[in-house]
């Protein structure tokens, strides 16, 4: 808890995910809390939070340490993607050399349930390798930036999920785009993958619920799942709610939060 300082807190939150924009919300709430929500501004139209917010990386790891003295952060949230090691590594080291307190906000990969067919790989690349030689019908729920890894693969037809409509011809000769935004139902998702004819399905472990739905869909359908491993990211304090984050930024309940 803190003793009402003078001024808010500046915290900066590395976003790109449902939680962040959750943790967001909770910080709009709290006015001991001066939050800035930072995108890297892959995706056309990133939510607007309630907070104030700034697109695109940093520079680096010097360029995020700057960033951090220029704007008097005290305190650092990652609350990016699992996938997003890059940023995740450049903040361990920038929040080491600027002394700022850096906590991450991570919810824990899916685990296999009865009746999952997963192949586990260490990446897309091994994803990719995996689907095999023979055609298939593959569903690709891993983004728009790293579909070019299966370009190699010109042999299967693929079904894309997209958060934003591409601007340029996938590197896919067989694909068709859909265009939508989590969280999704699982019942959508079965049906999506029972219309395509889906005979895989290629999943990032990201965890959480808000793109959980295709892997229970691909259980409902008895459809083996690519399931790529998470990337090391280095040793840092992590959280699984937005919940806990508002404990480490010292925020006590109010009393409606309490109930009282
Ligand atoms: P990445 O490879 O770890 O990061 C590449 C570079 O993008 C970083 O070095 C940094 O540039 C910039 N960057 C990334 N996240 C940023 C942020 N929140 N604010 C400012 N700059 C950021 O990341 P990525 O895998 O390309 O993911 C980019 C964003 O999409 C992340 O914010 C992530 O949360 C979100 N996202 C990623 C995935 C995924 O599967 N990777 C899925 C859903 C959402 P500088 O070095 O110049 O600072």
């Amino acid at each position: 808890m803190i003793s009402s300082p003078a001024r808010p807190r500046r915290v900066l939150i590395l976003g790109g995910t449902a939680d962040a924009n959750r943790l967001a919300r909770a910080v709009a709430n709290d006015p001991r809390i001066d939050a800035i929500l930072s995108y890297a501004g892959h995706t056309e139209n990133p939510t607007p939070p309630p907070i104030s917010w700034r697109l695109g990386g940093f520079g680096g790891i010097d360029g995020l340490v700057n960033y951090l003295r220029g704007e008097n952060i005290v305190r650092v949230v990652d609350a990016t993607h699992p996938f997003a090691a890059q940023m995740s590594a450049h903040a361990v080291a920038a929040c080491a050399v600027a002394a700022v307190p850096l906590l991450a906000l991570e919810r824990p990969p899916w685990q296999r349930a009865p009746g999952d067919h997963w192949i586990e790989v260490d990446d897309l690349a091994a994803a990719a390798e995996a689907l095999g030689t023979a055609p298939r019908r593959v569903f690709l729920g891993i983004g728009r930036l790293q579909l070019k890894t299966f370009a190699a693969h010109p042999q299967h037809s693929y079904l894309v999920r997209l958060v934003d409509r591409p601007r340029v011809p996938l590197p896919l000769p067989d694909a068709e785009v859909i265009v939508a935004r989590g969280p999704f139902k699982v019942a959508d998702d079965r049906a999506m993958l029972a219309n395509y004819r889906a005979e895989i399905v290629v999943a990032k472990n990201a965890g959480g619920d808000s793109a959980s739905a295709k892997i229970e869909a691909a259980r409902d359908l008895a459809l083996p799942v690519v399931m790529v491993r998470r990337p090391f990211i280095p040793a840092r304090e992590t959280v699984e709610t937005p919940a806990e984050v508002m404990r480490w930024l010292g925020h006590d309940k109010t009393p409606a939060e309490r109930g009282v």
